[in-house]
């Protein structure tokens, strides 16, 4: 038997290299593993700017505490540059993102003004340097903005884009290879006969496989077939960086994948100390990463979690491969056995000032609907026991 950290450690270890880098517009870049760091190559703003539509002055010539008559003498837009300097007396009315005028330290608001006859404007007072964006006051030159590694988010993509650049180098999406085992297993949308089941797990790890940055190639249903699960794995062997079957890991008369694989590649099988959770089988199809999750449709999006997720992250490039935990009050007894990691369905939720977590009821490892009830997973540490109401547990929000 095997602790959970252990399983990630083995799996971690054989994942030496991430996907090669491609370019990747920016348009599309979203969700993608940036494979470079990003640097400034300006300083963010370029210039000092107006923060505010409003009349830039030198602030020497605003007396401290009073006001003052200025003359304007030009209108700033946007985009546009005042090509003189500010004179003593003088006043140039600016919009917001223009770059201050030669003699300028200062943006008098537009809404609080005076206006005078003779294009003439009441200032002040004002504090010297108000309203004004300094230059680099977001970003200075040369600066790492972004490091590699980094899954990019819409903030990430718009700083990218207000540095100009179109592109990115990001890592290419692993290719994962993805198919059900089981003779009772059918396609959604055919007839379903007594005895059969409709696949779920292909669906739900397809999400997940998405979710975390994979591209699924979908190899269908395999049926319990000695010969026909050789030929579909050893396809799938030769076309993903990452093979995921569920099912035919138990130690049923049908469950085939051991011995297949044991013939078409390598396979080590663990007992890995959680619940849920069966037997895992982790190995090799020539060069592609070999997970063979349990059929159960919980146990094989947990197993998915905890073991082919943060291998997709590393294949990916991706820096941070595990997900944050947190801390939350638990409001219901919770059995828990010693000597192995358990897994709840959650549901947590903020009362009175706090988090608050309880199960979401039955939680046997093919009750998928406790995975659409809950919000988070409720991880319990090997050595912990039964927890008691009030308790704080960690939570793994979904
Ligand atoms: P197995 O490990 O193949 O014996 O499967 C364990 C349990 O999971 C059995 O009840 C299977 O019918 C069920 N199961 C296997 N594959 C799937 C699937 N793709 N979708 C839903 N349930 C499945
Ligand atoms: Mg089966």
């Amino acid at each position: 038997m095997i602790s959970v950290q252990d399983g990630q450690n083995r799996i971690l270890t054989q994942i030496t290299r991430a996907t090669s880098p491609e370019l990747v517009p920016l348009g599309k870049a979203l969700g993608r593993v940036i494979a470079e760091d990003v640097r400034a190559p300006f300083d963010v703003p370029p210039a000092d700017n107006s923060a505010v539509d409003g009349y830039a002055v030198g602030s020497a010539d605003i007396p401290a505490g009073a006001t003052r008559d200025l003359r304007v003498v030009a209108d700033l837009p946007a985009g546009s540059v005042f090509d003189g300097a500010l004179a003593a007396g003088e006043t140039v009315r600016i919009m917001t993102g223009a770059p201050m005028p030669r003699g300028a330290d200062t943006v008098y608001p537009q809404e609080v003004v005076t206006k005078l006859d003779g294009g003439r404007v009441e200032i002040g007072p004002i504090a010297k340097g108000a309203n004004v964006r300094m230059r680099g006051e977001d970003i200075h030159a040369g600066t790492i903005v972004i490091e590699r590694g980094t899954v990019l988010r819409p903030q990430e993509v718009g700083l990218i884009a207000s540095l100009g650049q179109v592109q990115v180098t990001a890592h290419r999406r692993p290719r994962v290879v993805l198919l059900s085992t089981g003779d009772e297993v059918v396609e959604p949308g055919q007839p379903r006969t007594p005895g059969q089941i409709y696949d779920a797990n292909r669906f739900t790890l397809r999400g997940s496989i998405e979710q975390c940055g994979g591209e699924v190639v979908d190899l269908g249903i395999v049926p319990d077939v000695r010969d026909a699960l050789g030929a579909r794995l050893a396809d799938a062997g030769a076309t993903g960086d990452v093979v995921v079957t569920s099912g035919g890991v138990s130690v049923g008369l049908y469950d085939l994948v051991k011995e297949v694989l044991d013939e078409i590649g390598a396979i080590e099988f663990w007992q890995v100390a959680m619940q849920p959770g069966r037997p895992l089988a982790v190995g090799r199809i020539g060069s592609a990463h070999f997970f063979g999750l349990p059929g159960n449709p919980v146990a094989s999006m947990l197993a998915f979690m905890l073991f082919v997720r943060p291998a997709i992250h590393k294949l990916a490039g991706r820096r941070r491969l595990f997900p944050e935990v947190y801390e939350a009050r638990a409001t219901e007894t919770m059995r828990k056995k010693t000597g192995r990691r358990e897994f709840k369905r959650g549901i947590l939720q903020w009362r009175d000032g706090g988090w608050e977590v309880r199960t979401t009821g039955p939680q046997g490892s093919g009750i998928l609907s406790s995975m659409v009830a809950g919000n988070c997973l409720i991880v319990l540490e090997e050595e912990r026991g039964d927890v008691a109401p009030g308790e704080p547990v960690l939570v793994e929000p979904f």
